[in-house]
């Protein structure tokens, strides 16, 4: 069951919270919606589920390459997941996920057998079998979305949506139910959609990342490519921690802060703005000039306690830098607060201001 949203527009009064977006998820797929939060993810999603209707005439919801635009969200056959656990407080976890497949339709319904084993399949799935006869309020955070997705899942959606699932949990919990759910997505193949603002989670988790701003689409590709290869300066920024160096390219060379790098990019003699990112992995730091482009720097603060070393310097000319190393490594220069080293850049970004110069 694949699912397109093609050219979606949508308004609030004047204010546009989607401007043009098209998003394509193939059948089995689970792709996340990443960006900060108002950029229009949860506007998409209820688009894409009939909750919301795009601008009339901006934008189609095609699944399974059906035009379903004007149909309903019972038509639909989705499951929805949300970051405040819908569970019905009255009813045992049992009751809750064997809901849906009682409401439904007196020609379709199941015999009483048919939904207790539906419903005990559901919660082997979810791996809380010992909770059937528990209500809600007996639950931790964690167990309750995961019921929440088991009571989705008993209706056999066509499409799965999850918006901000563990948003209200805390980051161990968090990180474990992202497992949880890459192990479960891996065995059903249910075409998913899931928005999230923690870029952690979207890259963990998805088979594709869609990356939000403003209202628009910045990026749509795999975890490794919106990291690795960044569309721009705003995709870069949000996946992770960034220096960012401003200053300028000219005749092929890019001076940006501290450093000067070569820039073959743009070998015209004019000047344009322009900004270099690195992230702090990507810096090295070394005693002594080693004879690459690089820049003085003064060690300000060292915080050892992670996997990694983080350390802040301020280079000669102001900026702070923030550099990160393996322990192997800080060990091997044994640096010390207030210490003047050399720092080193591996890898820059350079973005240049366009139609600039
Ligand atoms: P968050 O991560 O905070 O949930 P989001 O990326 O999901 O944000 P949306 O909920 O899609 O963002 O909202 C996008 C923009 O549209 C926001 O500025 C929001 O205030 C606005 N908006 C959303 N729903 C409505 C509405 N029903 N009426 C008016 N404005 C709305």
């Amino acid at each position: 069951m694949s699912i397109e949203a093609l050219g979606i527009s949508k308004h609030f009064g004047a204010f546009a919270a989607l401007k043009d977006v098209s998003l394509r998820v193939e059948t089995g797929e689970l792709v996340a919606l990443l960006g900060p939060s108002g950029s229009g993810k949860t506007t998409l999603l209820r688009i894409i589920s009939g909750l919301e209707k795009a601008d009339a005439g901006a934008g189609m919801v095609r699944l399974h390459g059906e035009d379903v635009t004007t149909k309903g969200v019972g038509y639909r056959r989705v499951g929805f997941v949300f970051q405040h656990y819908a569970l019905f407080r009255h009813m045992t976890v049992f009751e809750n996920i064997a809901f849906g497949l009682r409401v439904k339709r007196r020609s379709q319904r199941a015999s009483r057998q048919q939904i207790r084993e539906k419903v005990e399949q559901l919660l082997r799935l979810v791996q809380l079998e010992w909770l059937a006869g528990r209500y809600p309020a007996q639950l931790s955070g964690g167990q309750r979305q995961r019921i929440a997705l088991a009571r989705a899942l008993a209706i056999e959606p066509q499409v799965l949506l999850l918006d901000e699932p563990f948003g209200a949990l805390d980051a161990k919990t968090r990180q474990e139910l992202r497992r949880w759910l890459r192990r479960l997505h891996a065995e059903l193949h249910v075409t998913s959609v899931l928005v999230t603002h923690d870029q952690e989670e979207a890259l963990e988790v998805a088979d594709r990342v869609a990356i939000m701003n403003a209202g628009r689409m910045e990026q749509f590709g795999t975890p490794a490519e919106v990291f690795h290869h960044p569309a721009n300066e705003f995709v870069m920024n949000f996946l992770g921690h960034v220096n960012v160096f401003h200053g300028r390219v000219e005749g092929g060379r890019a001076i940006l802060g501290p450093m000067e790098i070569d820039y073959s990019g743009r070998p015209h003699a004019t000047t344009v703005p322009a900004r270099g990112l690195v992230r702090p992995y990507d810096l090295e730091i070394e005693h002594h000039p080693n004879g690459k482009p690089g820049f003085a720097a003064t060690v300000c603060h060292i915080n050892s306690a992670g996997p990694r070393v983080k350390i802040d310097l301020t280079a000669e000319s102001g900026e702070a830098v923030h550099v990160e190393l393996a322990h192997e490594r800080f060990r091997a220069l044994a640096l010390e607060a207030g210490q003047q080293v050399f720092v080193v850049p591996r890898e820059v970004n350079v973005f240049v201001d366009e139609g600039q110069g």
